[in-house]
């Protein structure tokens, strides 16, 4: 048994075992025999000598990388671009099984669609397997509160919230250990200053990280690493990186970098530093989002997304720019915050000066320090006041509802002070406003002022900064956010705090490769993080929508780290990209799952972006250069075959811009429909009609007038345009000529070249299926192919994404021929005959 070939994923000992039995499992359903391998009495048998687990998962590892080489070679024999980027393949122990497993795929595939045609059910083993998956994910999903308990007594509307109280139970009260601090709190309103620059320099001397100063400095200066964990609003992040600046980390043109999870967060925080230090935001202090750069050649803060940070690796391996690079909400366990963690730990060996700062609001901080060998941890006691905590004491049918007569409720029974609002996201905020305005529509003054402030990731900047603003007296402020206010960002006054128990999380089916968007019951730990909120100024108050059996019982006690629960294509392209090749080896402080990363691999192979021994090809090297998923990076790369790049960015920028397009008022559907039918006409499919939207506002002088007259959201269009502008200029640096087609057909081939792996058919009972593997979905009712009049399902259509409400949905949504499929992807969709 020897491993040739094994550079693509160095050492595959330490790839995390799958259990034994699942193996067991995948093996049978492989027909191990045909492959020269058994199992007797629990031991792996290849061609008669007897395995272990170690090398038993390498030889799978082996073959299935060799599979999709094979694969990939055999369908893009005659394809020059990739040929010059092709390594002969390292013979394999076993031809054999590469044929078979062809063989067997096309089979499979065969068979399909032939069940696809007949409307019958297959029922193979795998299939049942990739069910009760589904169904044990659906079942977390869909898992509501209290569904054990008695219902509400009575469940129809009401519209006071006079008579409808909610009943809560007070359990417990929120204290951690040594971090309650009831007095040395500085009145800010008591300071009289000049002007508002020695307002806020007061200001800055009243948080709890100010009496740590110099201890910090020292800290820094003695050690690489530091581990900084603070209670949230005790100033970590808008002090430290000022802290450093005075103390002359940023002298001889070095920046300091401070990396936030949240687009948001980086944004706001810059704007509220440069405020401190009375400058213009953009010089000194600066942010870089996504698409967004606002920094200059005078940048010497720079507040700044992880997944930026990330990306700066690309240009600046070594980071040289940098004195200091601080990872805050490292507790959050984000994708690219776990991914950066792996490589600061790198390049720091090689940089003695490099200062790396890893702050974090809980309590974990053994880990990180663990993972950067033993690093120093400060700890900064927040000021924190108890809170109480008060359960539901009977689930509620509607937790949103409820959530809103509970808040409504603290408004007219508690002392003043701010309430705080966790909700799962925009759409949601939205239509809590909405159900805000219209309960206390008519109360008039027979209660006090209540100011709704929403905050959400795609909030304009004008509006973010009204949540900061200081509550009128008399009036009770309402802040509506996301899991935005859990720790990335503090609401001075804020007394109480109601926690529905959801967040909106990504989660990942390895299998298929599915990802999707849902909503999902907190973990016990932000929950308590939430809670948390209410304590800053005094005593406080939590109100949970769901009672303490259901956090005892169906909480998990932390938040599973993203790199266990995603899709890992973007961050393998990016590794591979930065030279970093062995992924298996690569220091993760969770792994992710085995599968996981074969999925992103196959899928890179599959978009031509890796070659067979897993090297980056020209494809995936110029993929790489778009700040986007590679398959839409792709369909970018591939519109240059198909001379319509000009059509393609606008499609992509479309697609990117996180928010939607069209707007349905209430009172005006019916016109709203019938505007946004027009650039439906010819059936073009969803992505053309974006293309048609983007081309008309141009036409139109990218007017504001002309997007209320066609229901289109400006402040979309307006960021579409600044993505579509930042493509272009990509385009040119992977000189990728600008070129435009009229041919819609040949768009959406480009389209298609990036989005093959989400095809999917039509279904007898008019669901579709995705032709690889068993998983069924469903056009979002918004889609222009479902407003049709008389429309008939197309029968093989692509999706952009999949988004799980009531059922899993299909959002964005083009009709394409099947023959495109053998053309563009013929090593994914291989047919006989
Ligand atoms: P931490 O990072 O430890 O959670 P921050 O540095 O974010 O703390 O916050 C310190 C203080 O600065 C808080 O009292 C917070 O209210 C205030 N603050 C932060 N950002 C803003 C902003 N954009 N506008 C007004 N105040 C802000
Ligand atoms: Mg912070």
């Amino acid at each position: 048994f020897t491993t040739r070939g094994s550079n693509i994923v160095g050492d595959v000992e330490t790839l995390r075992k799958v259990s034994r039995q699942e193996y067991l499992k995948k093996r049978e359903a492989n027909k191990l025999k045909e492959l020269g391998e058994s199992i007797e009495d629990g031991e792996y048998l290849y061609k008669g000598v007897k395995l272990t687990e170690v090398e038993y998962n390498r030889l799978s590892y082996e073959k299935k990388i060799y599979e999709l080489a094979t694969k990939h070679e055999a369908a893009t024999h005659h394809d020059h671009d990739h040929d010059q980027y092709y390594r002969i393949p390292e013979p394999y122990d076993d031809h054999e099984g590469g044929v078979n497993q062809e063989k067997r795929f096309s089979v499979a595939l065969q068979r399909c669609w032939d069940d696809d045609l007949n409307g019958r059910d297959n029922k193979s083993n795998q299939f049942a397997e990739q069910k009760a998956w589904e169904d044990q994910q659906i079942g977390k999903a869909t898992l509501k509160f209290g569904s054990k308990n008695k219902r509400r007594k009575c469940d129809e509307e009401y519209d006071f919230v006079f008579e409808d109280q909610i009943e809560f139970v007070k359990k417990s009260v929120l204290l951690e250990g040594d971090q309650m601090i009831a007095n040395g709190n500085v009145d800010v309103g008591k300071v009289q200053p000049s002007h508002q620059l020695d307002k806020l320099r007061e200001e800055r001397k009243t948080l709890p990280i100010y009496t740590f100063r110099e201890r910090l400095l020292q800290d820094v200066e003695k050690n690489q690493v530091l581990i900084i964990v603070g209670e949230t609003g005790s100033g970590k992040t808008t002090q430290i990186p000022q802290y450093l600046h005075e103390a002359g980390y940023t002298k001889g043109g070095k920046k300091i970098g401070c990396t936030q999870p949240r687009r948001i967060a980086a944004m706001s925080v810059a704007a509220r530093v440069s405020q401190e230090m009375g400058v213009k935001l953009g010089h000194a202090v600066g942010y870089s989002i996504r698409f967004e750069d606002c920094t200059s050649e005078k940048t010497v803060l720079k507040y700044m997304t992880d997944g930026m940070l990330l990306r700066e690796f690309l240009v600046e391996p070594d980071l040289a720019s940098y004195s200091v690079v601080m990872v805050d909400e490292a507790h959050e366990r984000t994708l690219s915050t776990d991914v950066l963690l792996g490589l600061l730990k790198d390049i720091a060996r090689y940089r003695p000066d490099l200062k790396l700062i890893i702050s974090s609001a809980t309590l974990d901080a053994e880990k990180f320090s663990d993972f950067f060998d033993s690093a120093k941890i400060l700890r900064i006691p927040g000021r924190r006041y108890p809170v109480d905590i008060h359960y539901m004491e009977a689930p509620q049918a509607d937790y949103l509802d409820a959530a809103i007569v509970a808040a409504l409720q603290v408004h007219v029974t508690q002392p003043p002070g701010d309430i705080l609002f966790f909700l799962t996201g925009q759409e949601e905020i939205e239509t809590a406003e909405e159900i805000f305005k219209h309960r206390t529509r008519g109360l008039g003054t027979k209660i006090s002022e209540l100011i709704i402030c929403p905050i959400y990731a795609n909030l304009p900047t004008e509006l973010q900064a009204k949540i900061f603003e200081p509550t009128p007296e008399g009036a009770r402020k309402v802040v509506l956010a996301t899991n935005i206010a859990e720790t990335s960002l503090t609401i001075d006054g804020i007394k109480y705090v109601i926690d529905p128990g959801f967040s909106k999380m990504k989660s990942y089916n390895p299998r298929s490769g599915m990802e999707s968007l849902q909503v999902t019951p907190i973990s016990k730990a932000s929950s308590m993080q939430r809670a948390g909120r209410a304590g800053r100024t005094g005593h406080g108050k939590c109100f949970r929508l769901y009672t303490s059996y259901n956090y005892d019982s169906d909480l998990d006690d932390t938040t599973v780290p993203e790199v266990q629960r995603t899709n890992l294509a973007n961050v393998v392209l990016t590794l591979k990209s930065l030279g970093i090749h062995d992924l298996v080896n690569f220091e993760f402080m969770d792994p992710p799952p085995c599968e996981a990363l074969l999925k992103a691999l196959e899928l890179l192979f599959a978009l031509g972006a890796l070659n067979k021994v897993g090297e980056l090809t020209k494809v995936g090297r110029r993929m790489a250069e778009f700040p986007v998923d590679p398959m839409l990076s792709k369909m970018i790369v591939a519109s240059d075959k198909y001379k319509c790049s000009d059509e393609v960015i606008s499609i992509a920028a479309m697609l990117s811009t996180g928010s939607s397009i069209f707007y349905r008022p209430k009172d005006k559907q019916v016109h709203a429909d019938t505007a946004r039918l027009r650039f439906h006409s010819g059936n073009v499919g969803d992505h053309i009609a974006l293309l048609k939207v983007y081309n008309a506002w141009k036409e139109a002088n990218y007017s504001t007038q002309w997007c209320y007259e066609n229901y289109i959201q400006v402040r979309s269009m307006k960021r579409a345009r600044d993505i579509r502008d930042q493509l272009e200029r990509l385009l040119e640096r992977v000189e990728i000529k600008l070129s435009s087609s009229n041919d819609l057909e040949a768009i959406k081939k480009a389209v298609t070249s990036g989005f093959f792996p989400h095809c999917v058919r039509l279904q007898k009972n008019g669901s579709y299926r995705t032709i690889k593997h068993p998983h069924t979905a469903h056009i979002h009712p918004s889609s222009g192919i479902m407003a049709l009049e008389h429309h008939l399902l197309p029968r093989c259509v692509l999706y952009h994404e999949l988004v799980l409400t009531t059922k899993e949905y299909m959002r964005q949504v083009t009709e394409i021929k099947p023959e495109w499929l053998v053309e563009i992807a013929p090593h994914y969709y291989q047919l006989n005959g």
